[in-house]
């Protein structure tokens, strides 16, 4: 079969976790389809003006600079580094991309997985007490935001909301996991047609979820290793120490050994910490604590050398090794 390019193109960007440049997705359904729940004008301007434009901030916030290769997942998991350019538009991009997907007209819409109703049953008892829960979590957003069922790095289906443009998956938020489905709850999403009464829209909004989309949505989020990340980033001392690693090794990396200079013995203090620390349960592994004792001895190197004055050129040779050593563990970089 051939596939047009176009659509390869989209079928990549969206499972790929959405490469650069990044383009605003298709509609599954026409603007008038979602009617009466969701206006046609409503549709129109929200996904072709509101989405399109942040689309064209975040491609043009980022052409040029490092972050160009980065894919959206890797912009927003450490959004407390960027700019608020890109952390409101890359997750303005995402978010809107994970809404268009689970919503559906009722005709088109599908029915929930039995893995999914299992969960919620466990987790929430009924899917009444879900809903109840979720749009309170929505209407009690104060000002612009979003609502959440996400699943947990340790598996497990959680409501939470979020404010302006940020999702769980960003550093920035304290409950954090991977998003299956989100309701929009800025006045952009419903003031045409509803006006002041956000609590209509949210009723009228939840009868479009399409369960059987959300279910897609578990499955893949359940084997999705970006859990995993997610379980790295909660591990309170991985980051302290991620936290000096950044703000002395990137410095570094453009010939600036002051940061280094002025705090190995902090950087060399927060290993000894990591080492000493409980990983996260799906990281307690041989693997992990080798890979901490390496990077330990490496800071106690650094600092070692620091207090002799060593030349900068030895300093930047160390500090790229206690990186690749700090991120044999950690995975994930910012930079
Ligand atoms: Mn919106």
């Amino acid at each position: 079969m051939k596939i047009p390019l176009f659509t390869l193109l989209f079928l990549l960007g969206t499972q790929i976790g959405f490469t650069q440049p990044f383009f605003l997705p298709k509609l599954p359904y026409s603007y008038s389809e979602y009617a009466p729940q969701i206006d046609a004008l409503t549709m129109e301007t929200h996904h072709a003006k509101h989405h399109q434009s942040y689309v064209n901030n975040l491609n043009k916030a980022l052409v040029g600079t490092r972050m160009e290769s980065q894919t959206l997942i890797d912009l927003m998991f450490y959004a407390g580094f960027r700019s608020d350019v890109v952390r409101n538009n890359a997750g303005a991009h995402y978010n809107h991309s994970l809404f268009w997907e689970i919503l559906a007209p009722l005709s088109a819409q599908s029915e929930m997985s039995q893995e999914l109703s299992t969960a919620i049953t466990k987790d929430f008892i009924s899917m009444d007490s879900l809903k109840k829960t979720f749009l309170n979590a929505a209407s009690s957003r104060f000002g612009s935001g979003w609502a959440w069922l996400i699943v947990s790095p340790d598996k497990k289906l959680m409501i939470t909301s979020t404010s302006n443009q940020d999702n769980p998956i960003m550093d920035v938020v304290t409950e954090r996991g991977i998003p299956i489905m989100a309701i929009d709850v800025w006045e952009h999403a419903y003031y045409l047609n509803y006006q002041n009464r956000r609590a209509d829209y949210l009723n009228a909004v939840w009868s479009l979820i399409n369960w059987g989309k959300v279910s897609e949505k578990y499955t893949m989020a359940i084997n999705d290793s970006l859990l995993i990340e997610l379980e790295k980033d909660s591990w309170p001392a991985m980051m302290e120490f991620h936290k000096v690693m950044a703000q002395t090794f990137h410095p570094s990396e453009s010939g600036d050994l002051q940061p280094i200079r002025k705090r190995s013995g902090e950087f060399f203090a927060k290993a000894i910490l990591l080492t000493a620390s409980a990983p996260p349960k799906s990281l307690n592994n041989i693997a992990i604590h080798e890979g901490l004792t390496k990077l330990e001895k490496k800071c106690n190197e650094i600092n070692s050398l620091v207090k002799k004055g060593a030349k900068d050129a030895v300093l930047i040779k160390k500090m790229a090794e206690s990186h690749d050593l700090f991120h044999n563990v950690q995975g994930l970089c910012h930079d």
